[in-house]
Formats: C-alpha cells, structure tokens, sequence
C-alpha cells in the first residue's frame, strides 16, 4: 500500500492548503477547502458549523465494508497568526505559513485516506478530522473538546499527524496560563499621602514573586523521567503609574506547566493556597484567572496503538523510534484523557513552526504519510 503515495499529490495539496491563510478562530475557507478535497476522494463529509461557524471542523470518513476499528487522523487547520512571505516550492521543500503546522500534515492524512479508498476493502473505519481552535492564546482547543465532550464523537484509536516526527512521544506537559492580580481598596494617592500601613500591591506581588521561586526550586528535585520538572514561569509584571503614587494593583501573567501524574485541579488548588497565604500575609486582595491550555499526556508505549506506530516507523524507515516526552502541549491530550480515547502523536519534521520561515519538505511528507499507512495495515492485522 505504501508504494502507492503520490509526492506531487502531497506538494500540491500542501501548497493549496497554505495558500488560504487561516489563522486561529478564523478557518472557515480553509475547511471548506479541505472538505472538497476530502470529498473528491471518495470520502462521506460533514462540516459542523453550529457550534463555532468561524472555525468548522470537518469530518471525512472512509467505510471499509467489514467490522473493525474506528481510527482517526487527526490535525488542525489553524495557524498561529504571524505573517509569512507567499507559499513556494523550491527544492523538494514546501514553505508558508502553516506547511509544518499543521496543513502539510493533513495532507498527510488525506493522501493516506486517498490510498486506503484506492486499495479498497479494509476492516472498520478511518475518519480524518480537522479543527481550528488550536493555537493559544486564540484557541485552546474548545472546539474539540466540543466534539468530543458534547457532540459525542467516539472512535477507537487516533493518531494526532504532528510533533514526534523521529520520536515516540510518551508524555507531555499540561499546561494553564495565569493571570494575577494583586489590588488593595481605594484610588491611587501621594505617597506622603497614604496611610501608613496600607497594603502595598507591588511589595505583595513581589512576595508572590518570591513564593513561585521556593516553590519552584522544590519542583525542580522532582524530575519526571520524561517531560523533566514542573514549572511556574512569570513572563508579565505590571505595576504603579509614577514614581511618587501609592499604586492600587500589581497584575502577573505567566503560565503553570505540570508533568503526569500531576493534573489541572491539583495545579489550581495548590496556586490558590499560596496566594490565599500571600493576601493574608500582605493585606492585599489577589485574583486568579487560571486556564487551561491542555491537559497533561502519557501513554504505555507497549499499549498495541504504540506498538502500531512504533513498528510502522520500523517498516518504512529501518529505524527505531526511541521514546521519549516533550514539554509543548498538544491535542491527544483531549481523546486520550477524560474521553479515554487512545491516542499517539506523529508528523513530519518540519522547519520553524511559529517563526518567521516555516517549511516541510516534501520527502517528509510521504515519510509520514507511509507511517501512517502502515500503521493501519498494523492495526488492521
Ligand atoms: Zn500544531
């Protein structure tokens, strides 16, 4: 089945998909777009528009005819909304926004389901599905935790089509952004004109400072042997208007990271008994706006989905994919976590995923594209 994988069909795509800019939250193009080309292959297609009509999120599905699983590629249509120059080709490598995350990859999947409709008679079902709430900050994925949470969308194994290009991803991080606000009552007044005594938001954002720090040195013993130690990390302080004001707020933005193991109710819990010790140490009211990005991710790489992978990597390239954890977040989080969906991660390598020149070469794409052809005839064996 693997010498079946057409390189020009996966250039061309590539280069069709980018071509439509798509920025987080504002895909419908691009999805419809997609969707013909799912169609053009033989695929049954549904757009669902209602719940987020600025980002539809497509669904192709392949009927093989007997009794079997319910496998998904997976991808996301969005790209982070930094601009780029025009898409080209030039030397075997696609470059544009979005080639290497995430629309070269979903040419992957629709050339797999190209070759799997072509082959003919298969066992179950294979379904590719794109969404366009993603990235942060614009997205978080609330469209397929939609899909999956409230539309009740079920499938048996999925393989989301990025990161882990020449590794196994194991494990990954959970991560939450943060935003603090330390405030004490009333306007912001003279200095010399202040009541002594009177809580002073920066000093008890700077003890919160402080607290992240000892809390973070503790967290930095325990190594998870994966994803490595959790993290607090302040990348914002705002504070105070002049130098001779009394302010009336100090605001933190950072973010929370948290290893398996570990999980979002703990991660809030244990943030807000620190600043709760903080506003009674200091005076000060402090407001916290945690959210999560995504959960934390760790799957048994002998579970038989692993195994799929692991040895479908073997089959196409003669080499072993060593496991190992990443500190970004990504999607298989959502199936493989409260929905129980299993789910594993692998893509092309690409180049510059959310920097100025981002790139795929095209060999990459077919790589991935045989990964993924192989691990169906593995799971389908
Ligand atoms: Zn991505």
């Amino acid at each position: 089945m693997i010498d079946l994988v057409d390189a020009d069909r996966l250039r061309d795509l590539t280069l069709e998909l980018v071509s439509v800019e798509s920025p987080t939250g504002d895909t419908a193009e691009v999805a419809r777009l997609f969707a013909r080309r799912l169609e053009q292959i033989g695929m049954d297609v549904e757009v669902l528009d209602e719940a987020f009509p600025a980002t539809p999120i497509v669904i192709g599905r392949l009927r093989g005819g007997s009794a079997g699983p319910t496998v998904v590629l997976d991808g996301h249509l969005d790209t982070v909304p930094i601009p780029h120059a025009p898409p080209t080709v030039e030397g075997g490598v696609v470059y544009g926004r979005g080639t290497a995350d995430m629309k070269g990859p979903l040419a992957c999947a629709v050339e797999t389901a190209r070759v799997v409709k072509e082959r003919g008679q298969f066992p179950g079902e294979l379904v590719v599905l794109a969404t366009g709430l993603h990235e942060s900050p614009g997205g978080r994925g609330e469209d397929l935790a939609w899909l999956l949470r409230e539309h009740g969308f079920e499938a048996d194994a999925v393989v989301v089509c990025e990161l882990g290009g020449d590794t196994f991803v194991a494990a990954h991080m959970g991560l939450a952004t943060m935003e603090i606000t330390v405030s004490r009552p009333g306007q912001a007044t003279h200095e010399l004109k202040t009541a002594a005594g009177s809580p002073h938001p920066i000093t008890a954002a700077g003890r919160v400072i402080e607290a992240f720090a000892a809390r973070s040195e503790e967290l930095a013993k325990q190594q998870h042997p994966l994803v490595g130690s959790e993290t607090y990390f302040l990348g914002e302080v705002h504070g105070g208007d002049f130098y001779n004001r009394f302010p009336t707020e100090c605001r933190l933005v950072g973010t929370r990271r948290w290893a398996p193991g570990n999980d979002y109710a703990a991660v809030d819990a244990e943030l807000r008994t620190l600043l709760a010790g903080v506003a009674e140490e200091t005076g000060c009211a402090i407001e916290l706006d945690l959210r999560l990005v995504r959960e934390c991710y760790e799957i048994d790489p002998s579970h038989p989905l692993s195994t799929a992978l692991r040895g479908a990597y073997e089959d196409v390239t003669g080499e072993e994919l060593p496991v190992a954890g990443v500190k970004i977040v990504a999607d298989a989080a959502f199936f493989h976590g409260d929905c129980g969906i299993p789910a594993v991660y692998h893509g092309p390598i690409g180049n510059g995923a959310h920097g100025d020149v981002e790139s795929v070469p095209v060999a990459e794409l077919v790589r991935a594209t045989k990964v993924y052809l192989r691990t169906l005839e593995r799971l389908w064996a």
